[in-house]
C-alpha cells in the first residue's frame, strides 16, 4: 500500500544525537533535512541547546550539512536559526515536498544522500518518504498530551508496530 510505504520509516531512534556522523557515513548520506519542534528541542525552547550545538558542530566538522524544514511560523524558525545561519524553512507544509524541493536545491543536494529527520509519522516521515530521502524518525522530545495529539499519536501506532515487524524479520534488534 503507496500509503503506509510512506508512514513508515526507514529508521527509529531514541534521540537525535544517535544520528552521528559515523552512522551518516555509514548510510553514505551527506546531508540532513531536520524538523526542529520535538526532535531537536522542545516548543518551550526558543535556541538550539548545548546538546544540539555539539550535535551541529560534530556534523560540520564531519563535512555534513544540516538544514532546516519545519511547518512552525517564521518568528520560531529565524529565532531558532539566528546563530547557526543554515538552509531553514518555516511553514514547510509537511507532508508536502514542495518546500523540502527548495531545501534540497539551496543545498546542491540529491535525495539519495540525504536524511531526513523529524518526530512525527504524518508530516515528518511523509513527507522524507514522498521526496525519497532516507528517514529517521525520533520520538517526540516532550510531548504534549492535548486530544488532538493523543490522536495523532493513537493513528502512528500502528505504523511504528509495522516498522517494529519489519525490522525483526530483518534480524535489527530494537
Ligand atoms: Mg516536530
Amino acid at each position: 500500500m503507496l500509503f503506509e510505504a510512506y508512514l513508515i520509516p526507514d529508521l527509529v531512534l531514541s534521540h537525535f544525537y544517535h544520528l552521528t556522523p559515523e552512522y551518516m557515513q555509514k548510510l553514505e548520506k551527506k546531508y540532513i533535512i531536520s524538523d526542529i519542534d520535538n526532535t531537536l528541542v522542545t516548543y518551550d525552547d526558543p535556541e538550539p541547546t548545548p546538546a544540539v550545538l555539539t550535535w551541529l558542530k560534530d556534523m560540520e566538522n564531519a563535512g555534513i550539512r544540516v538544514a532546516f524544514l519545519s511547518n512552525n511560523k517564521p518568528p520560531r524558525i529565524e529565532k531558532f536559526n539566528e546563530k547557526l545561519g543554515y538552509v531553514a524553512y518555516a511553514d514547510a507544509g509537511k507532508p508536502g515536498t514542495e518546500m523540502l524541493k527548495k531545501v534540497l536545491a539551496e543545498l546542491g543536494a540529491d535525495p539519495s544522500e540525504t536524511v531526513f529527520l523529524g518526530d512525527q509519522l504524518l508530516t515528518d516521515a511523509a513527507c522524507g518518504k514522498r521526496g525519497g530521502l532516507y528517514t529517521v524518525i525520533v520520538p517526540p522530545i516532550k510531548d504534549r498530551t492535548d486530544t488532538f495529539n493523543r490522536t495523532k499519536r493513537l493513528i502512528e501506532k500502528p505504523y511504528m508496530r509495522k516498522y517494529k515487524i519489519r525490522e525483526e524479520k530483518r534480524g535489527n534488534t530494537l
